[in-house]
């Protein structure tokens, strides 16, 4: 656990959050200023900062998020409809906490390319 890190605080249960569903190595909250009707974060309950730092020791860790993802998709009814992942890295993407997390995003139709 990084102390100074809010979504590891929110791990260790220090800080609250609007769960939607807890695995073994990762945790599912609402984000607290949805983009969309449906916006909830997949984050690992390890810390690391970003999609760029993931290493192949992660590939599990990953894989786990990913159906944690495609699990609050089906929760939340949008697996049959579709729905938007994303992780943003940088500052062009405007990331903005230091803790990996994957963005699920749903409940209306989305254009491509983002704008
Ligand atoms: P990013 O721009 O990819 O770094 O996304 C960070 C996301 O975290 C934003 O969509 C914020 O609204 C969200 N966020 C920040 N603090 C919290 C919090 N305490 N609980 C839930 N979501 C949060
Ligand atoms: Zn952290």
């Amino acid at each position: 656990m990084v102390t100074d890190c809010l979504f590891c605080r929110i791990v260790a249960g220090e800080l609250p959050c609007n769960e939607v569903l807890s695995t073994p190595n990762t945790l599912a909250f609402r984000d607290i200023n949805p983009a969309m009707p449906t916006h909830v974060l997949v984050i690992p309950k390890i810390h690391v900062p970003d999609a760029a730092q993931l290493g192949g020791e992660h590939g599990p860790m990953l894989a786990e998020m990913l159906r944690t993802a495609h699990q609050v998709a089906e929760q939340e009814d949008l697996a049959e409809r579709g729905y938007r992942l994303v992780f943003n890295v940088g500052a062009d993407s405007g990331n903005t906490i230091g803790h990996l997390h994957l963005h699920v995003l749903g409940g209306r139709a989305m254009g491509w390319p983002p704008g």
